[in-house]
């Protein structure tokens, strides 16, 4: 039986059956707004587990073991195995930081953050399992998730893609990311900030005008995005040489961390996930006192790309724990706090200690982490205080995107990575609308 998807809502007001990976994927949100979710986790037997060890595989490689379990219904193998050969042709490294604990750099993708993984997929399978008509994707975005989603989908034939930000939240550097993709990828720079952007995107999708250029978004809930974030674990057993791990994954809307619990109910022997997160702890606190409180509007971290105050990824996690959280933040049925707190470790880092691990990091193992990874790394020390355990904390952006920072820190600037440095000196065009739906509306139709 293929695995099929339902929505977390599980509101059946909307007749919505459960659905194909297809439809979810194309859809994005489920009509009752609910996020979809997998009627199955498939699992690796100890024997596969085993497997993964004593052959050496590529990134890509896992990947495919992983991926195919889900999607063997949807797409053939081969053409599986080839779409994500090409999305990850890049390197996914390791640096030893202490006795038993690793740093796992995600930040070597095209755009030097880790939402290349969940886009460079999601774009691949989507092209893959298009129909015939051209289908716009409109994303609104405060710096990483823009440039990923652009990048993937660059010159992919029947994709109009259009990525809205607010002119003055965005460093030099990510401006530059957006505006240099070009062809088929159009940056538009909103005269607001990125609540607007997101509510811009919100009114379109809502626009029967609009209808006839086949909306989808792309942001972190697509079920697409969250299928890829589950490999890296993977990887991460079948390269160190640990029985059991204790992963540290910085945290804004939790699609990193779920990828996590879904590897762990795959079979991976994880025996904690720490979710470090910023200033923003609404999280940590649930986890605390058992009762959710969303922070609006949410505090302007650091580590800037975790500044949420009510993850959207939530949704997923209290389904999997038999809780129901709905599209609003708002507990419907609380899930199984008690079993949350055995397989969860989740604390706030602040900015201060944030600046102190960067700084420290460097001068005690001589790692360079910036800010998100830094949390991860704080969390994870912070943990190791009362536990033992073979840990690997998450490197989710390149420390060259926050060269200020690097700078103040550590006395000198990162070395700038191949694909920013492409970008540095160039200046580009984005399209510069004020905020009013109107005015995108007809931008939008003027360009087809
Ligand atoms: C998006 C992002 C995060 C947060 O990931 P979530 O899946 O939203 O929790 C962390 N670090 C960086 C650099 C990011 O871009």
């Amino acid at each position: 039986m293929p695995i099929r998807y339902y929505s977390t809502n599980r509101n059946n007001f909307f007749f919505e059956e459960n659905i194909s990976f297809r439809e979810a994927l194309f859809r994005g949100i489920a009509k009752d707004k609910g996020l979809y979710m997998p009627d199955l986790i498939p699992t690796f037997s100890r024997k596969e587990l085993d497997n993964l060890k004593t052959i050496a595989l590529y990134y890509h490689e896992i990947a495919f073991k992983v991926l195919r379990k889900f999607l063997h219904e949807d797409i053939k193998d081969e053409k599986l195995s080839e779409i994500i050969k090409e999305a990850y042709d890049f390197e996914v490294p390791f640096e030893h930081a202490k006795e038993d604990a690793y740093i796992l750099r995600l930040d070597k993708g095209p755009t030097a953050s880790f939402k290349d993984f969940a886009a460079r997929f999601m774009a691949r399978i989507m092209n893959e399992l298009k129909g015939g008509e051209d289908i716009t994707i409109l994303v609104a975005t405060s710096g990483d998730t823009g440039s990923a989603v652009g990048e993937a989908y660059k010159g992919l034939n029947g994709f109009n893609v259009y990525i809205l930000y607010p002119k003055d939240e965005v460093s030099n550097i990510q401006k530059r990311q957006l505006d240099c993709i070009g062809g088929n990828v159009k940056s538009i720079s909103i005269d607001g900030k990125f609540d607007d952007c997101q509510k811009l995107v919100k009114s379109a999708f809502m626009d029967k005008d609009l209808a006839k250029l086949n909306l989808t978004s792309s942001n972190s809930i697509n079920i697409g995005r969250v299928l890829p974030q589950i490999c890296y674990y993977f990887y991460a057993y079948a390269i160190l040489d640990f029985e059991e791990l204790v992963f540290s994954i910085p945290s804004g809307n939790f699609g990193n961390a779920l990828g996590c619990e879904m590897a762990r109910r795959m079979g991976l022997p994880v025996s904690k996930i720490i979710i470090a997160t910023n200033e923003n702890d609404e999280f940590p606190r649930f986890l605390g006192t058992g009762l959710y409180k969303k922070i609006m509007p949410s505090k302007s971290c650091l580590s800037n790309a975790m500044n949420v105050g009510n993850p959207s990824n939530l949704a997923r996690f209290f389904d999997l724990y038999g809780g129901h959280l709905d599209e609003e933040g708002n507990i419907m049925r609380l899930p199984d706090v008690e079993e949350m707190r055995k397989r969860f470790f989740s604390i706030s880092i602040d900015d201060c200690l944030t600046l102190k691990t960067i700084k420290d990091t460097y001068e005690r193992f001589g790692l360079i982490l910036e800010p998100h990874g830094a949390v991860a790394f704080a969390a994870l020390n912070e943990y190791l205080r009362s536990n033992k355990a073979k840990a690997v904390s998450l490197e989710t952006a390149d420390p060259a995107k926050f060269p200020e920072i690097i700078q103040k820190e550590l006395g000198f600037s990162p070395k700038i990575p191949k694909s920013l440095e492409l970008i540095l000196n160039k200046n580009c065009h984005s399209e510069i609308l004020s905020n009013n739906y109107q005015e995108l509306k007809e931008y939008l139709l003027s360009n087809r």
